[in-house]
């Protein structure tokens, strides 16, 4: 195996090499591998094995909290694997593991067409469709999961196998959604979508409106058709000189949305929202791969904490809750905490779908803030858990794996039908439990050795 694939805690690039996208979680595995193909991913998990060493595959480290204890196990990071290619024709993309998404938004628009892809220009396209993947086009199209027709993954041997509609199907069910569990993807293939512009834009309010932008939102999502996404937002933006002047140190209540009916029918459907006299409306139409900039998602590693919740519902009781909790007046140090509008598509289950096909309840909420130092943290996480106990009366009694940075069981993340098969799955393709994935499928025998 060549050297510079493989780096040791003595190596010079040991601190550089093991660090995730979120900088406030301090990975410490036995190695970190820097994979340039599915050739050396192979070697990689057969070097790791010989040695008794575990794999978690990671794109970015977006999710990297779950992951816990990184002892004994080889962080093989894809960050080197960057292939992507669009087949206009079949409107169709073929991405290697460590693909960004502004790497796919921009490479699909340069022939009229568009992906599901998630908010932020730098989330791993492959860690956000295992897990799911809400798009601003979800509620149109689906998860971006459903949109996957073949995945390449090195297997517990060592192996590259294809997952799709008609070999290894069971595996390319578990990975639509059950996550990182079953092996190393190497590439993934999905749909594209023939789109090029949208309209789309944020109205911003003072904070202090908090309560009634969200009820007036709340009201408005029953309008719309499944054309129209929007997210209801808080956001508290720290005094920093990155950040354009209007927003530095600012604090706002936000609607956010994304619509495919063209520039009328938008502005008729906005009409209610904008009456409400927002003090900065940006709504425009615009490229369609300019969307991964809309929620003004950091565009670079950063320190964080968070967490998420799947809403049964959202009603004048569970906005004052939210209100109460990370609103004006709540001395929050959260940054942002959002509510996704889900149902549409999102909510149908697909037929042929994998583990994840839909979403479980009406609303997603995600709640975060900035954690450079421990203390920081502490509060961040503890403000979070506060939002997440006033909000519980609402709790879908799912969670969403993309936006759950906590440990979850399976049963909650999946179902307990769905996870007793991916535990099937699991045993099948990877008896030895090699592979350590944030949101784990586990052996049936492990689950009952960890009860015990
Ligand atoms: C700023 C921000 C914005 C976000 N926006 C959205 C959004 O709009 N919609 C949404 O659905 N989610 C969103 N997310 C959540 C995001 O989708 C998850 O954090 C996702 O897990 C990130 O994937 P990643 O590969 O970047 O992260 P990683 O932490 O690298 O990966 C997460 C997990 O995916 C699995 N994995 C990754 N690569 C591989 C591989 N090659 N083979 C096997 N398993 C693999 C592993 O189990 C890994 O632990 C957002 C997160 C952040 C921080």
């Amino acid at each position: 195996m060549k050297n510079e694939l493989i780096v040791l805690p003595h190596d010079r690039h040991w601190d550089e090499a093991r660090l995730a996208w979120n900088l406030a979680v301090d990975q410490q595995p036995a190695a970190v591998a820097l994979p340039e193909s599915a050739r050396d991913v192979g070697a990689i998990v057969r070097w790791a094995r010989e040695r008794g060493l575990r794999v978690a595959p990671q794109g970015t480290g977006h999710n990297a909290h779950p992951l816990g204890s990184l002892a004994h196990t080889v962080l093989l990071k894809t960050e080197r694997m960057r292939g992507v290619a669009i087949d206009a024709r079949a409107q169709r993309a073929r991405v290697e593991a460590g693909v960004l998404w502004a790497e796919v938004t921009e490479a699909a628009a340069e022939h009229g067409l568009a992906a599901l892809a998630g908010s932020s220009p730098d989330v791993g396209v492959v860690g956000y469709t295992l897990g799911g993947g809400v798009s601003w086009l979800s509620r149109r199209y689906g998860l971006a999961a459903n949109s996957v027709t073949a995945i390449e993954l090195v297997n517990a041997e060592g192996e590259l196998v294809r997952a799709d509609a008609d070999q290894n199907a069971d595996l390319f069910w578990a990975l639509r959604g059950g996550g990182g569990s079953f092996g190393v993807v190497t590439a993934l293939e999905f749909a594209l979508y023939p789109i090029t512009d949208v309209h789309a834009g944020v109205l911003f309010f003072p904070l202090e409106r908090g309560a009634e932008v969200l009820r007036a939102w709340r009201r408005w999502v029953d309008t719309v058709p499944d054309e129209v996404t929007s997210v209801g937002r808080f956001l508290q933006f720290p005094p920093v000189p990155a950040l354009p002047e209007h927003l530095r140190g600012q604090s706002f209540a936000v609607i956010e949305a994304v619509s495919l009916l063209g520039q009328d029918a938008s502005d008729e459907l906005l009409r209610p929202l904008r009456e409400l006299g927002p003090q900065l409306d940006t709504f425009a139409t615009i490229p369609a791969h300019s969307l991964d900039r809309l929620h003004m998602d950091p565009e670079h590693p950063v320190p964080g904490a968070g967490d998420g919740m799947v809403l049964s519902d959202l009603n004048d009781a569970a906005i004052d809750a939210l209100v109460q909790t990370a609103g004006a007046g709540s001395h929050s140090p959260l940054l942002s905490v959002e509510l996704r509008h889900a149902g549409g598509a999102l909510a149908r289950k697909v037929p042929g779908g994998g583990a994840v096909s839909s979403v479980n309840g009406r609303f997603l909420l995600f709640a975060v803030g900035m954690a450079p130092t421990h203390d920081a943290g502490t509060a961040v996480k503890a403000q979070v858990e506060l939002v997440q106990n006033a909000l519980a009366p609402w709790d879908a009694g799912r969670a969403y794996s993309n936006f759950a940075t906590k440990r979850e069981r399976g049963e909650r993340l999946f179902g307990d039908l769905t996870y007793r098969r991916l535990q099937t799955v699991k045993a099948t393709v990877d008896p030895d439990d090699v592979f350590r994935s944030n949101h784990p499928v586990r052996l049936p025998a492990t689950e009952v050795r960890q009860a015990a």
